[in-house]
């Protein structure tokens, strides 16, 4: 017997199937997905793989399997969707398998683990009583000393990091602390444990409301008699979708079954687990990105053991290896975070349907904004829809309103805040309110152009305007991070007239401050978004000190409840609106209606949408909060233009520093590609990408429209790029991608 080995590596040559010998000594162990250790290469050296098929035959085995390790391989299942994968989204075997594995796998990384990591620990050094009364008779009185010594009451023994992001206080509090004998800081092994072990209540299931009750009684009959089906809870942002998600995962308790729960990664925040740790405890799972490898390490473990049940994570934790699957929900399901947009390009939601079907189980989807692509599904009663009209908390939608920009330069505003919105940041600011500026641009001005000659200052790397950055005055390239020092003459024409245009959250956070010179802000997109849980510190600042004001991109718009906010304002609702994208005005529409439901959960909230089209009919059903009409409208234009979900988009990118090998290899690639084209395609001719040089990378690209991606569909496009000539030359970089999340 033989086997077909994936050797576990990044190396670009060992990326193919190798043949073993099996030993017949393993013949009854050995299993399709068995992790093996094969010789590879010269010497005795063993390098780790998985078999991926058995064969009687092989011309090329010479070497037999030496090892087989039962711990960390995979599944039969693994390996089926792995191949799966790799032909539907254009890559190899091994790219997908690593997606199904636990980080640190290799040999080497298993050994590196083993060695744990030290780190220090805080415990109280007196009795609770005692340090009470020290308090009581004002011994210990600075706020920052009584607040970590609160904390250590209710959590003793805390890892010094978590200590300081919990309280806020600095490090050198805590060497007072120590020198003053209330506190002593033990160094010892650092349990991985991705939350600070924090006292959370315990939650119960709530009365459903009629609305929820129908939705939860249709996909629990799916639960209790093991069916596969598909199902979009449609409800607004309140409506209580996420009480059904828990209610349902209850079920799957009961039933001993396992639970997966996909969330955009910036909707991994305490607040979201908390409420899940209050109702099930520590059979919940979190995966996302700033676990450590060990940490990751750990929480794959649990789940595969069955310690953990409810696996709540990214895109990724699609692949977590529970052992009894029962349900998988996919939340904000119109969020563009589970379509990957590096190698393997895979779309979590496809995948899951998949997995769900598999495991005989529902796969549930819910958004207060579907994409239009799932909604039409609905439609065409292929998923079945539970629609959620009201706010289970009862609170109220807020009311929007629409500034025309076009106006405010007439009567004499050349800021980027209308009057309209002034005026209302200074009555939030009387009735010390919270307020959130929205604004999906960072740094200072966009581009830096000469009055005279017209020359915009371009990235060196990529053929895109660099934007000025205030802070640290320097002009930086959003593509490849390239940065140099600002221009104040133009290096063509010499002229001083270089002005800069275009605003950025920096630019308006300085706006801000001239209009209202006593406000406080806080500012939050991927400048300031930088250290480790930062994204939080930001968030629970502006809530917990009460800042007056909160300017942010796109980062802002999910996760947090900030219950004191009643502002919400958009300051440019354009930006999105005009991209080269298909989906551009449905991202736009669900962007500001999400923003919009931002203002005011609990009280009445206002929203104002700044543009320069109030005409624009995601403008207009935004303002409405109506994405039913959205909906119709939106969907019409797509099948008139031969857009998703009527058509799919194949995007086939070319990519490399020899412009000429680019422009042969996809002229080549295009014609093998009309040499066996079907009816239901339109295939275009090679161009430029509309960003056609990043990192000193040309860009081409060549577009198919296709009236659905089938089996034939796939095989055609495999053809035509895997040709010899293709193959040798190995500057261009091809890329496949269906239906990508930017056409840029
Ligand atoms: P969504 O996920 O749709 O945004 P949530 O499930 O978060 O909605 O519910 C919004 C708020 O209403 C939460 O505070 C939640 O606890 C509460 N809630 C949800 N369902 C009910 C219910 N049936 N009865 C009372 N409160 C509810
Ligand atoms: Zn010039
Ligand atoms: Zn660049």
């Amino acid at each position: 017997m033989y086997a077909e080995v994936i050797i576990n590596s990044n190396a670009k040559d060992l990326n193919r199937i190798f043949d073993y010998i099996v030993p017949n000594c393993m013949e009854n162990t050995i299993k399709i997905g068995a992790r093996v250790f094969v010789p590879f290469g010269k010497g005795s050296k063993l390098a780790d793989g998985f078999v991926i098929n058995f064969k009687d035959e092989s011309e090329f085995a010479n070497k037999e399997i030496a090892k087989i390790e039962i711990e960390n391989s995979l599944t039969e299942d693994n390996i089926i969707l792995a191949k799966l994968m790799a032909r539907k989204y254009f890559c190899n075997i091994s790219d997908c398998i690593k997606l199904m594995l636990p980080p640190g796998t290799s040999s080497k990384e298993i050994n590196n683990r083993v060695k744990e990591k030290t780190g220090n620990f805080v415990f109280l050094n007196k009795q609770v009583d005692e340090i009470e009364i020290l308090i009581e008779e004002r011994k210990i009185k600075r706020d920052t000393h009584i607040k970590v010594l609160r904390f250590l009451e209710k959590n003793d023994g805390v890892y010094i990091s978590d200590l300081e992001t919990v309280t806020e206080v600095s490090k050198a509090v805590f060497k007072t602390l120590e020198k003053n004998g209330y506190i002593k800081i033990v160094e010892k092994q650092i349990e991985r444990n991705p939350f600070v072990n924090k006292k959370i209540e315990k939650d119960n299931p709530k009365k459903l409301t009629e609305e929820q009750q129908k939705c939860f009684d249709g996909i629990n009959f799916c639960i209790q008699n093991n069916e596969f089906s598909k199902n979009l809870i449609y409800g607004i942002t309140g409506s209580g979708k996420t009480e059904i998600y828990m209610q349902l995962i209850g079920k799957i308790l009961e039933k001993e079954k396992d639970a997966i729960m996909l969330v955009p990664e910036i909707s991994l925040t305490p607040q979201m687990v908390d409420r899940f740790l209050a109702r099930f405890g520590d059979v919940v799972a979190v995966l996302h990105s700033k676990l450590s490898d060990g940490e990751r390490y750990d929480e794959w473990q649990n789940i595969a053991s069955g310690k953990k049940k409810i696996v709540i994570g990214a895109r990724s934790a699609i692949f977590a290896p529970v052992k009894n699957l029962g349900i998988i929900i996919i939340d904000e399901e119109h969020d563009m975070s589970y379509k990957a947009e590096n190698t393997p390009r895979y779309n979590a939601k496809d995948l899951a349907k998949y997995i769900a079907e598999k495991n005989s189980c529902p796969l549930v989807l819910g958004s207060a904004t579907p994409d239009i692509t799932t909604m039409q599904s609905a439609k065409e009663n292929e998923i079945t829809l539970y629609t959620l009209k009201n706010r289970a908390n009862k609170a109220k939608l807020p009311i929007v309103d629409i500034v025309d920009m076009r106006n405010e330069l007439a009567i004499g505003n050349r800021s980027m805040i209308s009057f309209k919105l002034q005026d209302e940041i200074n009555k939030n600011l009387e009735k010390k309110k919270q307020t959130i500026l929205f604004l999906n641009r960072r740094g200072y001005s966009t581009f830096i152009m000469c009055r005279d000659c017209g020359y915009v200052a371009k990235c060196k790397n990529c053929n895109i305007s660099l934007t000025y950055h205030m802070s640290e005055n320097k002009l930086k390239c959003h593509y490849c991070g390239y940065e140099r020092s600002t221009i104040k003459e133009c290096p063509e024409c010499q002229s001083k007239k270089v002005k800069y245009f275009g605003t950025g959250t920096q630019k308006l956070e300085n706006e801000v401050h001239k209009l209202f010179p006593n406000v406080s802000t806080i500012r939050m997109d991927l400048d300031t978004v930088t250290k480790k849980n930062s994204h939080e510190e930001i968030l629970n600042k502006f809530k917990n000190e009460n800042v007056d004001i909160l300017i942010g991109t796109q980062m802002i718009v999910k996760g947090h409840h900030f219950p004191n906010v009643t502002l919400v304002g958009v300051v440019s609702a354009d930006n999105s609106l005009n991209m080269d994208d298909y989906r551009a005005v449905e991202r736009t529409f669900q962007t500001l209606v999400q923003v919009s439901g931002r203002a005011g959960r609990e009280e009445n909230g206002n929203v104002i949408i700044q543009t320069y089209n109030p005409d624009h009919y995601a403008i207009i059903e935004a303002q409405k909060q109506d994405y039913d009409l959205f909906y119709n409208q939106e969907i019409s234009l797509r099948k008139m233009l031969k857009y998703p979900p009527f058509y799919d988009i194949i995007l086939i990118s070319f990519s490399g520093k020899n412009l000429n090998q680019i422009k042969n290899i996809s002229n080549l690639v295009h014609k093998r590609l009309l040499s066996v084209q079907n009816d239901n395609m339109s295939i275009y001719k090679p161009v430029p990408s509309p960003v056609d040089k990043i990192q000193n990378n040309y860009r081409w690209r060549i577009i198919i429209k296709s009236s659905k991606v089938t089996s034939k569909v796939l095989d055609i496009i495999n053809y035509a790029i895997n040709d010899e000539k293709i193959k040798k030359s190995k500057e261009v970089k091809i890329t496949v991608d269906i239906n990508p999340n930017t056409m840029n």
